[in-house]
């Protein structure tokens, strides 16, 4: 009779979030089996414009991935934003960095830094399909091998760091609220695009969105986040829609004399969705957990931290026989106290409503004020809680600028 390995723990997907979690789990001294359903190891995430914000560098550090990826050539990053309420913010290019890196680099090097980490034990091709549960509680999951054999592992803990539509969660019972969002996604990439920079453009059109994120070898991803409302004629021609809305957009890349770099990949439908982040015996991270409509390239960069979160609040326990319940119940309260507000706020402006009056105020104050441009970058870095723009110093800046130059 075969038997089932046991492990400390099992965490499946073998992406950002997966990753993450099965190396510093393995470097505190667990045995991490790491599932991930597709078998190449070189495999990446298409459907994303991998712009990671600079609240996530600290986890990509203590990875020692950050040498890795610059020695690959990814961009020390800069946010930069613009609206229609006086132009460019005045985003500090001294603030901390984030990386732009494209995914087909990023992914592979991420996974070979987990699966070479002693004590990871990676199973590509391997998809689950089931959960072992003991008195309602999980100890397991059942796999199915590229061939359909199928196969159990056992573990104390287990991690869903599969994505947007997590199995994981479905087979632990584990549902997500969903809130709508009204914007759709197009981007391409483009070589040799000028001008030249090293900043993360960011324009809110009110209520469309756009982007423009340097990449390793001369690589910019541009991007067009249309209001739901323009859906008919970005289906008549994509391609035309996209160009033209690139074209349109104030001191914007210059992609009539850019090197197209790939064709265009287009995502509609991108709802928010938040869940539990832990139950007794199993643990989300990443999109499993949360998963945001993408206009503020929040995703990468909290399926890095957040997975570095469930190892701190549960290593100790984990480890040391202790009661992992108590630590994967830290895990849930710390998860929702720092992105609870945010995703909450994301999904508010991704209903693609008007920005509203204080919102403008603070957009055209950041064009002029140095001091409310820091805090709207800290926020929108998420280094520092959305709470900080309710700092009553900044809100007399916001209001004195507002009187100096009212907003319509
Ligand atoms: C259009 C778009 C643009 C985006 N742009 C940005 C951006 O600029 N910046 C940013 O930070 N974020 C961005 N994101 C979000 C980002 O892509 C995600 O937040 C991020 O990939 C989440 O990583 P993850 O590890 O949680 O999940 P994923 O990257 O989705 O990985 C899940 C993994 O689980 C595996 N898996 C799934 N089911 C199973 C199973 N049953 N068994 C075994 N394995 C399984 C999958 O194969 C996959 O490898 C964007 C998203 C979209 C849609």
């Amino acid at each position: 009779m075969r038997v089932t390995p046991r492990f400390d723990v099992v965490v499946v997907g073998a992406s950002i979030g997966g990753c993450t979690a099965a190396r510093l789990f393995a470097l505190a001294g667990a045995r991490v089996a790491l599932v991930e359903r597709r078998p190449d190891p070189g495999a990446y995430k298409v459907v994303c414009t991998h712009q990671i914000l600079s609240s996530a560098v600290p986890t990509i550090e203590r990875l020692g991935l950050a040498a890795r990826l610059e020695a690959r050539g990814a961009v020390r990053t800069h946010l930069a934003a613009w609206s229609p309420y006086g132009g460019w913010m005045h985003f500090p290019t001294e603030a901390p960095y984030g990386y732009g890196v494209t995914r087909w680099t990023l992914d592979p090097i991420l996974r070979e830094l987990a699966i070479d980490t002693p004590g990871v034990e990676f199973f590509p091709g391997m998809t689950v399909v089931g959960l072992l549960s003991e008195d309602g509680r999980p100890v397991g999951v059942r796999i199915e091998t590229p061939k359909r054999a199928a196969q159990s592992m056992r573990a104390r803990l287990l991690v869903g760091a599969d994505g947007r539509g997590s199995t994981i969660a479905r087979l632990a019972g584990v549902p997500g609220r969903v809130r709508p969002h009204n914007r759709f996604y197009y981007f391409a990439y483009w070589r040799g695009v000028q001008p030249r920079t090293t900043r993360a453009r960011l324009w809110f059109l009110d209520p469309d969105g756009a982007a423009a994120f340097p990449n390793e070898d001369d690589l910019t991803v541009v991007v067009a986040a249309p209001h739901r409302s323009r859906l008919q004629e970005f289906r008549a021609d994509p391609e035309k829609a996209y160009q033209r809305m690139v074209a349109a957009l104030p001191d914007g890349p210059d992609i009539a004399h850019a090197e197209r770099a790939s064709k265009l990949i287009g995502k509609l439908e991108v709802p928010n969705v938040m869940r539990p982040a832990a139950r007794p015996g199993v643990a989300f991270v990443g999109d499993a957990a949360l998963a945001t409509d993408p206009s503020f390239g929040v995703g990468c960069g909290w399926a890095f931290e957040s997975a570095a979160w469930l190892v701190d609040h549960t290593r100790t326990a984990l480890l040391g026989g202790g009661d992992l319940d108590r630590g994967l119940d830290r895990y849930r309260r710390a998860f929702r106290r720092r992105l609870g507000l945010e995703h909450w706020l994301i999904a508010d402006m991704s209903s693609g409503r008007k920005l509203r009056w204080n919102e403008r105020t603070a957009f055209r104050a950041a064009t002029g004020d140095p001091f409310v441009a820091r805090a709207l970058e800290e926020v929108a870095a998420r280094r520092r809680s959305s709470l900080r723009m309710l700092d009553p110093r900044l809100t007399l800046r916001v209001l004195r600028q507002a009187g100096r130059a009212p907003v319509p």
